[in-house]
């Protein structure tokens, strides 16, 4: 194992519910060369709570392609599924504050209550904002419907948990590179009452992430710039739950020939695909720090 010699702690957090592809190899590799030139820890988390849609054969991909790539990390990595029980605490913590409550609804109830009204605010992921059905039920009403089996998910009361906190929140945005850095102000309503517990696996991606940073001494995240959003979530959970905010860089996106961000959901070539195609780990590494050089 690499000895440290600076306090930096840098992590890479792959969901193993597909294959990597070249867009995860550039982030692991700049987690693991800013770990290699700061002297810092080098993390690996498994993302894998949706257990639905993670594989065991993802995971083990995971470690193949990142050891193929040269990287490597921290023994054992954190698995996410193994650690229900820390995301239940966090949300129990959240629930004793009184800004979290359970939701009923389903999606369809939620676009029928919003069909009407075409400037309803929308979220930056584009879903229109929580319309608040379920904010004002009755303690006795959740009781009653949670004692008929019926499921909820759970979400962050955002008036109230705003008001908890009572200061402007903000962050520190360092470039990719690490030259420049700016405080970045955290506006957290955009999201409004969002979900922070899915009904079937009882907690979500907000949860588990500023959790497990907090709980592996994560002080630099490093991750791509379509999370960039959520870290507005995230600083604000992060308070809420007196947790360390961790430095952010949010790098750029990898691109196809076309222009089209590389992503699982679009079917961007794995690195797996490439390699079989006969491409080495040294080209693959060497197209990554030229992508690295036109980012910075
Ligand atoms: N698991 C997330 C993903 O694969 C990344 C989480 C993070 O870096 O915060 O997109």
């Amino acid at each position: 194992m690499t000895r440290s010699f600076s306090n930096q702690t840098f992590r890479f957090a792959p969901s193993s519910n597909g294959l990597l592809h070249l867009g995860h190899a550039y982030s692991a590799a700049l987690n693991f060369d800013l770990a290699q030139s700061t002297g810092g820890r080098m993390l690996l988390r498994i993302e894998n709570i949706d257990v639905e849609r993670c594989r065991p054969e993802f995971e083990q991909a995971i470690y193949d392609d990142l050891r193929w790539l040269g990287l490597s990390w921290e023994l054992p990595p954190r698995r996410q599924s193994e650690h229900f029980a820390d995301y239940a605490n966090a949300l129990e913590r959240l629930r004793a504050l009184g800004v979290a409550y359970p939701c009923f609804c389903s999606r369809g109830e939620i676009m029928a209550a919003v069909a009407c009204k075409p400037d309803w605010p929308r979220d930056p992921d584009g879903s229109p904002l929580y319309p608040g059905l379920c904010k004002h039920l009755s303690p006795s009403e959740r009781a009653r419907r949670l004692a008929g089996g019926r499921s909820a998910a759970m979400r962050i009361d955002m008036a109230a948990a705003l008001a908890h906190v009572g200061f402007q929140l903000d962050w520190l945005e360092r470039s990719p590179s690490g030259a420049g850095a700016s405080r970045r102000p955290a506006t957290p309503a955009i999201w409004g009452d969002a979900i922070i517990a899915r009904r079937d696996i009882k907690t979500s991606y907000h949860i588990a992430v500023v959790t497990d940073d907090a709980l592996q001494g994560v002080t630099d995240v490093v991750r791509g710039e379509d999370l960039y959003m959520a870290t507005h979530l995230h600083r604000l959970l992060q308070t809420l739950l007196d947790l360390p905010a961790p430095t952010y860089r949010h790098h750029r996106l990898l691109r196809d020939a076309s222009g089209q961000k590389l992503s699982k959901s679009l079917r961007a070539k794995s690195l797996r695909a490439l390699r079989q195609e006969g491409l080495s780990p040294q080209a693959a590494r060497e197209s990554l720090k030229v992508e690295a050089t036109a980012a910075s």
